[in-house]
């Protein structure tokens, strides 16, 4: 399929595959053999909604199961169809490998458009779709487990995880079937924010490394970097909203559906999330920030750092030659075509690339299945232990301070801060702040001591594809 002489979404995604791949030393079939989908299944099912019967077209596939249960979320929007679904599913393999998430690759989606249905309708279509697959598999605590994508999140997730245990009455592990729940239905605090926290804590790590910003021309940390973010959904809200303000970043334009908003002095993020809510999704009218008509063209805006977080293939080889941001983070899967791609490259933008910028939220997706598996939220058995050795250290150094006659007091709050254990969301913040920065420090290696490799992307490519490599050799494959 070719849109505007480039290549599909997912053709671009093996272009890339093929570019690491040329670098390594792998033999043909085993390349063949991570590079194909597995299986892709369609399901085509009827509802009977406001008085007629309404058909609707929804698939899975699997990309790879060299390690099972395999992952990847369920995108509801009119414009899903087969190659994007197996495009995504490949990306979920790779993402999966980079930041050691013991996952295969899988995705799923169906064709609707999720605002033109009421919740109640939402949720019977919700539920047949779920039927379909869990009666063949394709949703199972074991073998495949899904989670939010763009147009669903904690309530959809919920519906399929009740679905599901509706049929398997005696899995005892029935909650794992799906991931991205709200926490009072088997969820993990911190999952609803994991993607766009990601996306943080990607930034932060390569602003850490100072090197790697100089080859952006860029310095300093993110305190007042100019950013731009198309999407202001789940991932983009959360990217935007961290940024400014816990990092200092000021958001100088956002980029929705019907146009854009700009403000050199930087946007109030929660505000304008408020007005969506409030506009049936639509930005005109925001009084904090100048309305764009063309919201695409703000993509060409001078800034710091540019966040697409919306849809795929948004920066092609036609706008690509005009886009000025030095440094691109890949919120959304597959943003920037392959052929927008290697424009990009030939100017030096450096681009942090999707199957690590945005792999937040199947990190968390992780936790909270073993949550579910485990049976108990994390951080139950150790936190007041904790607390209570902290409290221990703390008391024995107040009487030694005391005893030695020596007046020393503790800065404000430090005790407070210091006595309080770990709870669930600081414990998984904890655990995807060292996933963002291991899984960044393995690609910066590979990107900085093999001179062949150009960019972040192929040096994700050859983490990822090594490790899963390895695994089907350790199988006999
Ligand atoms: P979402 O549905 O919550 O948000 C998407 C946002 O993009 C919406 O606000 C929508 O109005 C906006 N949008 C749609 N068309 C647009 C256009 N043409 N121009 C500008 N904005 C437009 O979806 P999401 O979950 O935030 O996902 C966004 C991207 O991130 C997708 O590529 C998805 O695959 C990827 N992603 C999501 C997650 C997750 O945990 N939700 C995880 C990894 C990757």
């Amino acid at each position: 399929m070719q849109v505007n002489g480039e290549p599909s979404f997912r053709e671009s995604v093996d272009l890339m595959f093929n570019r690491a791949v040329s670098l390594m030393d792998l033999s043909p079939g085993l390349e063949q053999k991570i590079r194909v989908c597995n299986s892709t299944y369609t399901v085509r099912f009827g509802v009977r909604l406001r008085g007629k019967l309404e058909t609707f077209t929804g698939y899975r596939s699997v990309h790879s199961e060299h390690m099972e249960p395999v992952k990847g979320g369920i995108r509801y929007a009119m414009s899903v169809n087969q190659d994007e679904v197996e495009a995504l599913a490949a990306l979920m393999t790779y993402k999966c490998a980079l930041v050691e998430t013991p996952f295969g690759g899988s995705k799923g989606g169906l064709c609707i458009d999720p605002r033109a249905w009421d919740e109640h309708e939402l949720e019977q279509i919700t539920r047949r779709f779920a039927y379909e697959l869990i009666k063949r598999d394709l949703i199972h605590p074991a073998q495949n487990v899904p989670a939010p994508d763009m147009g669903t999140g904690e309530r959809e997730m919920a519906w399929i995880a009740d679905q599901y245990a509706r049929m398997n009455t005696t899995d005892i592990n029935a909650k794992a079937c799906v991931t991205g729940k709200p926490p009072h239905a088997g969820g993990i605090q911190g999952r609803v924010e994991a993607t766009g926290r990601g996306v943080q804590y990607a930034l932060r790590e390569f602003f850490r490394h100072k090197e790697d910003a100089a080859k952006a021309g860029l310095s300093g940390d993110l305190d007042g970097k100019h950013v731009i973010v198309q999407g202001l959904g789940n991932v983009g809200y959360h990217a935007a909203k961290f940024l400014s303000e816990e990092d200092g970043c000021k958001v100088i334009a956002i980029i929705e559906r019907d146009g854009g908003l700009v403000n050199e002095n930087g946007l109030d993020i929660e505000a304008i999330r408020q007005h969506l809510n409030a506009n049936q999704g639509s930005v005109k009218g925001f009084v904090g920030g100048t309305y764009i008509e063309d919201g695409a063209s703000l993509l060409e805006m001078a800034c710091d750092i540019l966040i697409p977080a919306a849809l795929e293939g948004v920066i092609h080889k036609e706008n690509a030659p005009r886009i000025k941001a030095p440094l691109i983070i890949e919120a959304a899967n597959g943003p920037i075509t392959f052929g927008g791609d290697e424009i990009l490259r030939k100017k030096g933008t450096i681009i942090v690339p999707d199957m690590y910028a945005n792999a937040g939220g199947v990190t968390v997706s992780y936790f909270e299945w073993v949550k579910n598996l485990s049976h108990i939220r994390f951080g139950r058995m150790q936190r007041r232990a904790e607390e209570a050795r902290h409290i221990l250290l703390v008391d024995e150094l107040e009487r030694l301070s005391s005893e030695k006659g020596v007046s020393w007091t503790m800065s404000p709050g430090f005790k407070e801060r210091y006595l309080r254990g770990a709870g669930e969301l600081e414990l998984v913040r904890s655990g995807l702040d060292d996933t963002m920065r291991g899984a960044y420090q393995a690609m910066r290696e590979v990107w900085h001591s093999r001179p062949e490799v150009e960019d972040l992307r192929v040096a994700a490519y050859l983490v990822s594809i090594g490790r899963i490599a390895q695994t089907y050799q350790t199988k006999g494959l």
